[in-house]
Order: structure tokens, then sequence, then C-alpha cells
């Protein structure tokens, strides 16, 4: 169908995407069935459908809004470059915006993490991630050092690689992973705990998991331990107390690379450039970040690598290539919207302003579970945060967890706030603009769609 020329209606909207348009996370049942939220304009805070309604955006797009939507400072940044030099190989050349931007990365990474490699997004980072330290094992000539150890309820991406290292087991599909490649520890949310159990017995059992799995497999068959410091998408899981450092002396002691995947906690969700350093006290060999980099306006990632790691590898013996990269590696424009990001981040003192409000918004999340019952757990950091309920004691399937977290999901739309349902759980990292009375208007919605949808559910 010619399209050009002609403006689509509403119902064209909805069929040429029904039809045409695989989104993420698809489910097969509901291919070219299900019709998506059409949404239209964003400022600041807010997004507004087709049909003109205004939400808060909970979930910030998709962990990433950090600035909010709307600025012109950032249009005008994306417009210059465009007109002055929208796209360079970086096989043969570098930009200003490239070399600019990769140095103002490696003042704001934690210890020697100074060699940065551009990438289109997250699981591209995490790929290169792990593609480095196999190569550096290569180097070392140390072949068969190539497991890598991810954690259930991880989330690493879409690619081959990062798919392969991602935890979340509900989300077992028939697309195939590199499964030679990666072990899995166990759940390491401390709500999961048994209840007799201390946090500081949790946080031993997990390294006991950590060195076990070792001890099975083998140091001399390890390459990486791949963590993100908050596990995100497996529903905001704060590990326990020194869980971060422990892991990171085992790691060094087994010369097994830590790989910190910060493509949620970076760029100031939790207060701070990094949360390895600042929030967790360790620095990682390698770090991954996207998302909040250029808050949402352009695609870009990066793998950070400590030099270190860089040494072992240019110091091995016999040349070689890093024979890894993309043909939007170092985009001009994306690199330009992440110097402008950062430019507004620190002028506007956002990270500071996270700080500031990170109590407030902490203290309304846990109202909520003073308030509500079928409230199980609330957890978070910065401006991450978690509803977990309680299974429904007359069915606990994964069904059913789905169906109350969709029909929350839906209360709170209606009401004009968007979340993010996992199962029982709903998830939010708003925009980090977010000012403290607009944290109480997400969670007096949030109260609201509660209150509609605990009402006759069955609690334990
Ligand atoms: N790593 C983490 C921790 C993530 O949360 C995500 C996405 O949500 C990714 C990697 C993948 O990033 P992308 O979707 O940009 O490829």
């Amino acid at each position: 169908m010619n399209t050009l020329g002609n403006t689509p209606t509403d119902g064209d909207l909805v069929d040429w995407d029904r039809d045409h348009n695989l989104h993420p996370w698809a489910d097969t049942a509901g291919f070219g069935a299900t019709e998506y939220m059409r949404v239209n304009t964003a400022d600041g805070i807010y997004l507004w459908d087709a049909s003109g309604k205004r939400y808060i955006d909970g979930p910030g797009g998709m962990w990433c809004t950090q600035i909010g939507y709307g600025r012109q400072d950032m249009a005008d940044a994306i417009s210059a470059q465009v007109m002055q030099m929208p796209y360079a190989s970086p096989w043969s050349f570098t930009t200003e915006p490239a070399a600019v931007l990769a140095r103002m990365i490696a003042e704001r990474t934690p210890g020697d993490l100074n060699t940065v490699h551009f990438t289109t997004g997250g699981s591209t980072a995490v790929d290169t991630a792990l593609r480095t330290a196999l190569f550096m094992n290569k180097r070392l000539g140390r072949p068969n050092k190539k497991i890598i150890i991810g954690r259930e309820k991880g989330y690493h991406g879409s690619t081959f690689l990062a798919a392969t290292v991602t935890g979340k087991e509900r989300f077992e599909t028939s697309f195939d992973k590199a499964q030679d490649l990666v072990r899995f520890l166990p759940d390491v949310n401390p709500y999961h705990r048994p209840n007799d159990m201390s946090l500081e017995d949790w946080c031993n059992a997990k390294i006991a998991d950590l060195e076990n799995l070792i001890a099975e497999v083998g140091a001399d068959k390890i390459a990486a331990f791949i963590a993100e410091p908050i596990l995100c998408s497996g529903g905001v899981i704060v590990p326990p107390p020194g869980y971060h450092k422990r892991t990171l002396e085992i790691c060094r002691a087994h010369d097994i690379l830590y790989i910190s995947d910060e493509v949620v906690t970076g760029f100031g969700r939790l207060g701070h450039w990094f949360a390895s350093e600042d929030v967790f006290g360790i620095v990682p060999d390698i770090i991954t970040c996207a998302k909040g980099l250029t808050s949402g306006y352009l695609p870009l990632g990066a793998c950070i690598i400590s030099d270190a790691v860089i040494k072992r590898i240019s110091d091995a013996p016999g040349d070689d290539v890093f024979y890894n990269g993309y043909t939007y590696t170092g985009h001009p424009v994306s690199c330009a919207a992440a110097i402008k990001n950062i430019e507004i981040m620190e002028s506007e003192d956002i990270l500071g302003h996270v700080q500031r409000v990170t109590p407030h918004f902490r203290a309304r999340l846990q109202q909520i579970k003073d308030r509500f019952p079928i409230v199980g757990d609330v957890r978070g950091d910065g401006l991450l945060g978690c509803i977990e309920c309680r299974p429904d004691l007359n069915d606990q399937s994964y069904e059913a967890d789905v169906k109350f977290g969709q029909k929350l999901d839906d209360a709170c739309e209606e009401l004009g706030l968007l979340l993010r349902p996992f199962g029982n759980m709903a998830v939010f990292s708003p925009p980090l603009i977010i000012t403290p009375d607009q944290i109480d208007d997400m969670f007096d919605i949030m109260e609201a769609g509660m209150t509609r949808v605990s009402e006759g559910y069955e609690k334990s």
C-alpha cells in the first residue's frame, strides 16, 4: 500500500501497527491482534495519548527519560549536529562529539574505567562487554575460560549473548540461547528469604552460591560475572548489604571479570552518574550503560573497560584486532545528545535533586505497604520503585499474578498514571526531574488504583 501523501486516519494507524509492526515481547497469540496505546505528545513527566488524555510517565519511558520530555535545548543540540555532521564511519573517522563524550564518560566512571566503546543501546553494550571478556582470555592463551555467570531474574537484553545471560525464568521462550556459555546463580531477593533468616545469613548464603558454582565449574573455565547493581526488570531487587563487595572480591580472587550492568542504574537513577562505586562501593572491570545516557532522546549505549583489562589485551603476545563495532558506534548525533544530556543534568543539579527527593519517594512507597495488606514488599533506591503483592491464596499461578498486575495497571492507567506490571509486581522509575508534588500525584493515583484492585482479593 502506498501511504505517501495520505494523512492516515486513527483506524489506519491501528490497522497498520497491528498488521506490520512487531513489538518487543509480543505474545505470539496476539500477533496482529494487540492494539497498543498510541502516544502523541510529551512534556516534562507527562505523556498524552491520541485522544488527548494525559498520563504521568511512571516507567520513565523504559527507565530512560531522565531529563524529561520536550526539552528545546536538547532539540537544538540534536538539530545543530544533524546539520554539521550527521554521520561518520567510526572505522575511518572520529568526530568531536564522540571524542568529547568518551572523555566526559571516562571522567565520571569509577577507578580506572577509562576506555569507552560506543554501542547502539544496552544489549549491544552487554554483548560487547561479554565479547571483550572472552576476547581477553583468548589473547591470554586460555580459550576455555569462557563461561559467564549470570543471575536468576537478571535482565541484560535481546542480542543472542545478552539474552543468553538473562535469567528471567518466567520469560523462557522457544528462542534459542548459547546455553553452554552460561550458568546462573539463584534468586538474591531478600524478600524471598526464609522467614527466620537474617539479612546477614541471606547474604552469606548468596555468597556461598557463587563460591559453590565457581568450585563446581572451575575458575579456569569462568570468564566473567555479570550483575546489575539492582536487578531492575527482575523487580527492582536490591541485594543484601555487603553482597556487591564480597562478590567482587571473589571474582578478583579467581581472575573472573566483574561486569556491572548499569544500563538502568547509570546516569542519575540512584542520584549518581554510576551506582557501582558511589552506592555499592565497588570498582568493576567493565561497566555497561545506555538509556539515561541520552535520556532516551536518541539511541546510544557504551561499554566502558578498565585500563587493567585494556592493558592485558594489548600486552598479550601477537597482533590482533578488536573485531567489534557497529555502523552507528560513536554516532555523532547520539553523542551530541548525550553531551547535552550531561550538561543539562549538571547545570540543573539533577543528581542532587534525585538525592533530595529520594527520602520522600521512599516514604510514599512505604506508605503503600503500610496501607494495603495485600502488599507484601515495597523496595527501591533513588527514583526506582517496586510494589510486590502477596500471592492470591486461592490461585498462586503465574497467570493469576499477571491478571492482578494487569488489573492494577489498568486501574492506574484509567486514573492517569502509567506503570509497568510484572506478574504480581508493579515497577516504576519516573523522569528524574519529578518534583515532590508530582511524586505525591503519582503515589496518590497508585493508592487509588490499589484501593480498587485490592477489593475482593484473597490475601494471605
Ligand atoms: N541491561 C539492563 C540492565 C536493562 O535493563 C536493559 C533493558 O531494559 C538492557 C541491558 C538492554 O538494553 P536495550 O534494550 O537498550 O538493548
